[in-house]
């Protein structure tokens, strides 16, 4: 927009908000919109789709962009612009404009940005908000602390590892909204980098100057020792946008009291735990898509952090199994805890609003009935039950009397969705607002009996009194008769049908009525501040209560799908085995029912890695991710699908999937699998889960090959894992037979004359039979092809010398880690560098001429068609 010295006073003021705001979208109130200018509006309008107008044309003749929204619809467009992650500041008239002298007074009255929102229509849904800070030194690793200010959750630990990778992986589960982010120059780049990579919709920001430590509110003074730099910069970011909910945070442990299982951000994506992998499909079945049977928002939010937060702690994780058992005991009662917890409303979060002092008057009424059923679950609960973890929680459901009597006391029994604190508020809260609610009553009274009089007086039966924003109150006469009207009578309004006077008398009782209306909005007004206050107290335990009540909720819903689908508990120990009779992948069971095959699944220190050979499609990929969110689940503390589950404690499960599983994924080139293999490398332990897809997909065969090899021994050898491994080499199967600890398997195939059928069920052994033309077939490739594919695969199989070789043809991408041989290279066959070359194409970076001219050089280089001679 023009500068500020060619502004209009208006467009002046604006400016200097927008300087005292930076980086906010100021959204400035002009009578019944909120309203942005210049740059700004092209930005509204563009995110909001609203009209683009243009105000002045201002001093120096220019006309300035302008876009705004209306003021009684301002919530829904900051949900819309919070959520496509902007930071936006509503700047309010702060002076009476009938009282202003010249231009009306306007400051920023609010400041909202996609992770302090406590407003439910902004918010959008009951998932987890998190703002996360997080820091990174120069080397080593980072740290980071985040905090949901909806339920007071503070969450605070070291990254799962050095780099931007190690903080990426610790928030992965939290999906935070809002990150602020600090590091030393020569990092920040590359700590960007990622966080944009992985959290895409989620808004970035330098982290402010730490606050210091005076200013942590008590909880976490009291719990955090030592402060980590994040909590300081979380506290100062909050103190700037939601005050009021600094002092109602609690740091709560992620993983109930004990470890958290390391599971990375590849990993929880890979088991499509929480969103599909599939970005085309983001309504595709996750785990907790299909676990999710929980009644209460709170239910839900724990239940999203339990299944990406398993835990790494035999007695915690027995814990929750135990409790989920002694709910199984009765189920009838268990239904019926289910039953009675679907009407209690998300109360940490109406905590967080009447702390924020943005809750609506109803909400209170939705406070205290959710309060009274909680404790009304818990003695329930507590009666005649012995399990530790159910005792514990059924103690923290019990809600403050304090709270509840103050509850009971200033909201009525039935409270309407749109009551407003004056009509809401009972009487006996507050002795001012029950005075000037009196006074209304008589001064309403009082204009009543007076049109009583004037009617007697002028045998006018229709007279009446009415009201209206610009003449006040009046007494209105039809035309018919005017003839009536006395003298005192003056004059104020001429409409269709009638007259409208006004008389002294009337003026006085008018006035009388106004000041009592006003005296009861401001007596409401501050009764409410009053109410809100005496609530403050209790907002730390409201939401000690909601986490009780969402982890009961999220155990009877183990309870409940154990029930329903004959889950069974597994046992977790300390062992270094994973035992599994018929097992089902938890969401394609549910799925498939009955079609779906189960399989067993034996890892131990003696026969810890196994290695799946077989043709694609026979369920290599399904038999990994299934051995992984089975443990996943028994270590969230949930039974699971099998008719037997031993699970030896996983403290880390990595995952590596190949290109052909990672779809929609933008690049998933060599280098990228092998950063990936390194980290596994580095990361795993005697204690990890290892998974591994497709390893050395991305590359020629035999690099391929001799790296799947090595990482298979170094795994077996020096890391000592648990670990699956699915390949479509073969030769893989010949190499496990030197390793100790290896053992082959595959998938049961049917051949039935040119077809297969696909049993999905795991044999031992090793199978040397890929079946490719055999899936070719099932997939549509047309009949000619596959006979022509038929005849070649039987030539090669009988092994066929190569075609000579052409040397000039070999040619490597300058710099490039693509054709770094590992194992001895033979001299490539004229097919292999057809394939080269073709994958040397640079497709994102040439132009569609150059392309030709390369495809056209191409084929100059090969003439002849491209075939092992016969
Ligand atoms: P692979 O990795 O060997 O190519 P997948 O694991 O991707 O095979 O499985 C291919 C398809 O086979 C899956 O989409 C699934 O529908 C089906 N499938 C896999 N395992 C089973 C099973 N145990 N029971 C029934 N169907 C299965
Ligand atoms: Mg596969």
């Amino acid at each position: 927009m023009a500068g500020a010295a060619a502004s209009t006073p208006l467009l002046e003021q604006y400016e200097g908000v927008k300087a005292r705001y930076p980086g906010h979208l100021v959204l400035f109130r002009v009578g019944d919109f909120f309203e942005t200018f210049g740059e700004d509006a092209r930005l509204l309008s563009k995110e909001l789709d609203v009209v683009l107008t243009a105000r002045g044309p201002d001093r120096t003749g220019d006309r300035v962009p302008m876009a705004g929204v209306p003021q009684h619809a301002i919530e829904t467009y900051l949900g819309r612009l919070v959520r496509k992650g902007y930071k936006v500041a509503l700047c309010d008239q702060v002076e009476d404009a009938r009282k202003a002298q010249g231009l009306v007074r306007r400051d920023v009255t609010r400041v909202v940005t996609p992770g302090t929102v406590v407003e439910e229509t902004i918010l959008g849904g009951p998932e987890h908000s998190f703002l996360a800070s997080v820091a990174l030194p120069s080397r080593g690793s980072g740290s980071y602390s985040a905090v949901d200010v909806t339920t007071g959750e503070w969450l605070r630990g070291p990254a799962d590892g050095p780099g931007p990778e190690g903080l990426v992986s610790v928030l992965a589960a939290l999906g935070p909204r809002e990150i602020l982010f600090s590091s030393p120059a020569e990092t920040e780049a590359a700590l960007l980098r990622v966080l944009r990579r992985e959290f895409p919709a989620a808004r970035l920001e330098a982290a402010p100057p730490s606050a210091t430590e005076s200013e942590l509110p008590p909880a976490l003074r009291a719990a955090a020792d030592p402060f980590l730099p994040t909590d300081l910069t979380l506290v100062a970011f909050l103190k700037a946008t939601q005050p009021r909910l600094v002092p109602h945070v609690t740091p709560v442990p992620r993983a109930g009291g004990g470890r958290r299982m390391l599971l990375d951000t590849k990993s929880l994506r890979h088991l499509e735990i929480s969103r599909p992998m599939n970005p085309d499909d983001p309504g595709g079945a996750t785990l907790l898509s299909v676990w999710d049977a929980t009644v209460t928002a709170p239910g839900r939010r724990t239940l999203h952090l339990w299944l990406t937060n398993p835990l790494a702690d035999v007695a915690e994780i027995r814990a929750r199994h135990d409790a989920v058992a002694a709910l199984l005991a009765d189920p009838s009662q268990l239904e019926g805890l289910r039953r009675r917890l679907t009407t209690v409303a998300d109360l940490g979060r109406i905590a967080s609003r009447v702390a924020g002092r943005r809750s609506r008057a109803d909400e209170l009424g939705r406070l205290r009935d959710g309060l009274r059923l909680a404790g009304e679950i818990a003695d329930e609960l507590s009666h005649g039950l012995s399990d530790p973890l159910l005792l514990r929680l059924s103690g923290e459901l019990a809600p403050p009397t304090e709270l509840l009597g103050l509850l009971e006391a200033s909201v009525p029994p039935s409270v309407g969705g749109s009551a407003t604190p004056a009509e809401l508020l009972r009487s006996g809260f507050s002795e001012e607002l029950d005075r000037a609610r009196a006074a209304t009553a008589d001064a309403l009274a009082g204009l009543a009996a007076l049109e009583r009089r004037e009617q007697e007086a002028t045998a006018i039966k229709t007279l009446k009194v009415g009201y209206n924003q610009v003449f006040g109150h009046y007494l209105e006469v039809s035309r018919s008769n005017l003839v009536r009207v006395p003298e005192r009578y003056r004059r104020r309004q001429t409409v269709a049908q009638a007259e409208r006077f006004v008389t002294d008398e009337l003026l006085e009782a008018s006035a009388t009525l106004l000041d009592a209306e006003e005296r009861t909005r401001s007596a409401a007004e501050a009764a409410w501040e009053e109410l809100c206050s005496r609530i403050d107290r209790f907002v730390g335990q409201v939401h000690r209560l909601a986490l009780a009540l969402g982890a009961l909720d999220a155990l009877a819903t183990f309870a409940h799908l154990a029930e329903h689908h004959a889950y069974v508990r597994p046992e977790v120990d300390d062992s270094r085995q994973i035992v599994v009779r018929d097992g089902r992948h938890p969401v394609l069971d549910r799925l498939l029912g009955e079609r779906f095959v189960p399989n067993d699944a034996e890892l131990e220190p003696a026969s810890r890695l196994l290695v799946l050979t077989g043709p694609n499609m026979s369920g290599k990929s399904t038999y990994m991710r299934q051995v992984g969110l089975l443990v996943v689940l028994a270590q969230a503390g949930s039974f699971v699908p099998a008719r037997y589950a031993k699970i030896g404690l996983v403290t880390e499960l990595f995952t590596r999937m190949g290109f052909t599983d990672e779809i929609g994924r933008a690049k998933s080139s060599f280098m990228v699998e092998m950063s990936e293999v390194a980290t596994i490398l580095a990361g795993a332990t005697d204690r990890s889960l290892v998974l591994l897809d497709e390893v050395g997909r991305g590359t020629s065969t035999f690099d391929g090959l001799a790296l799947a090899w090595a990482t298979v021994r170094y795994l077996h050898d020096e890391r000592r894992s648990r670990a699956i491994l699915a390949t479509h080499y073969h030769q893989l199967s010949g190499l496990v037979g030197a390793l100790s600890a290896a053992r082959n398997a595959h998938f049961a195939v049917r051949e039935q004359d040119d077809d297969i059928v696909f049993l999905h069920r795991l044999v031992p052994g090793a199978t040397d039979r890929s079946y490719g033309v055999h899936v070719a077939r099932l997939a549509g490739v047309p009949e000619p092809v596959l006979a022509e594919a038929g005849r070649l695969l039987k030539e090669l199989e009988r092994g066929l010398p190569a075609p000579s070789p052409r040397s000039e043809g070999r040619r490597h991408r300058p710099g490039g880690n693509y054709t770094q041989a590992v194992l001895v290279e033979t001299e490539p066959s004229e097919g292999e560098l057809l394939g080269r070359a073709f994958r040397e194409l640079d497709l994102e970076d040439l132009s569609d001429a150059e392309l030709r001219q390369r495809l056209l050089d191409l084929r100059r280089r090969f003439p002849r068609e491209v075939r092992p001679a016969p």
